[in-house]
């Protein structure tokens, strides 16, 4: 295909997909036929078993975009009188506490830098200043940036005191490692077009069954209801309402192909190969990036946009987009950043080909960074 049909994606979410799982899209599927149940049966289970969570956990399935699936996660589990702690190290922390705030739950935020990761002792210490706190929610990667926030540590603190872990985990799951049996959690947030590189429009949750079970009620929502919705699926094995049935059968191809790759320790370091090549490369051409190497998931990279008066994001977009692939725009207020990302289905060779498109994209600009 040409790179004008169909660019490569560095963002985030969407993400550049295989021939394989866009072709799975390519047959209509009865939501109240056996043949879908089953494939919404099949990645409940396997969701489950990445994060080795069958013997304790729930995966609930929830319609939308990764946003949906975390509102509705803190809607349910959180009471209307709990209270949650949010560590805030960047945009999507930032979202969570706006999200709180529209559901009337209360809300308390430690804030940091946002090059910066969460610490555990400081989650630690306001948790036991503070006993009406009920809840801590943690980004595991902060998007924002590409900050890697330290899960085990701030679940073992959060356990620790008797408080109920949120995890979004959104741009992290399948790539970067979370253990039940290890790291515990009451909560985990993630979405089919992030790393496990369908497509996007549904989101899970994998919840602790015995807290689950407890949650009848607590949501302010009809639709975003985790508790009907794991109760109607568990009656019916169907969703409540329909569901994105398309979006479902790329994320079972998407998944087969996830395992036949090698599963998480394969996800992880493609990933990680591809952040290294995309780091030395820019890095060659001089560019700085905005995070130390030692706090960098391997995700997303943040770099700073050149200091030259004839750079601008727009027009180096457009020219980096003539060459096929999709950059994304910093998210921090303070600086000037673009970010690139390194997930989705592409290789060191595709990373290469991003920073030689950068490279040309800069010389066409008559840029220096
Ligand atoms: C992608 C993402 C989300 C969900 O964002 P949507 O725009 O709803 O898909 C939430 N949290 C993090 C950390 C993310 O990367």
């Amino acid at each position: 295909m040409s790179p004008a049909a169909s660019p490569i994606l560095l963002t985030p979410g969407p993400l550049t997909t295989s021939e394989r799982t866009r072709a799975a899209m390519l047959r209509d599927w009865g939501s109240w036929d056996e043949d879908f149940n089953q494939i919404t049966r099949r990645i409940r289970q396997r969701l489950l078993a990445i994060a080795a969570a069958e013997a304790t956990h729930e995966c609930v399935p929830m319609q939308g975009s990764g946003t949906f699936a975390v509102e509705a996660a803190i809607g349910t589990l959180v009471p209307r009188g709990g209270h949650v702690l949010v560590p805030s190290n960047g945009a999507y922390c930032a979202r969570i506490e706006r999200l709180c705030a529209t559901l009337g739950r209360r809300v308390t935020t430690i804030g940091y830098s946002e090059s910066q990761p969460v610490r555990a002792l400081d989650v630690e210490q306001a948790l036991t200043a503070d006993e009406s706190i009920t809840h801590v929610a943690l980004v595991h990667c902060e998007t924002g940036t590409g900050v890697l926030n330290p899960l085990h540590e701030v679940a073992a603190v959060t356990a620790r005191h008797g408080r109920s872990l949120i995890v979004d985990a959104m741009s992290s799951f399948g790539a970067i490692g979370i253990d039940a049996r290890s790291t515990p959690f009451d909560a985990v947030v993630a979405a089919s077009g992030k790393c496990l590189e369908g497509v996007p429009g549904m989101g899970f949750v994998i919840v602790r069954r015995t807290v689950l079970e407890q949650a009848r009620g607590h949501s302010h929502s009809l639709a975003l209801d985790l508790h009907e919705q794991w109760t109607y699926m568990e009656k019916t094995a169907q969703w409540r309402f329909t569901p994105p049935t398309h979006v479902v059968a790329a994320l079972d191809a998407a998944i087969a192909q996830y395992q036949e790759e090698g599963g998480l320790t394969a996800r992880g370091a493609r990933y990680a190969r591809n952040c290294r090549e995309l780091i030395d490369g820019m890095r060659a051409l001089g560019f700085r990036t905005y995070l130390d190497d030692s706090v960098q998931a391997p995700i997303i990279v943040t770099f700073h946009a050149p200091q030259d008066p004839a750079y601008e994001f727009r027009t180096f977009y457009q020219e980096v987009k003539k060459r096929g692939y999709i950059l994304y725009p910093g998210k921090l207020t303070q600086l000037e950043t673009f970010r690139i990302g390194c997930m989705g289905q592409l290789g060191e060779a595709g990373m290469r080909g991003a920073v030689d498109a950068v490279a040309q994209a800069l010389q066409a600009m008559g840029v220096r960074p």
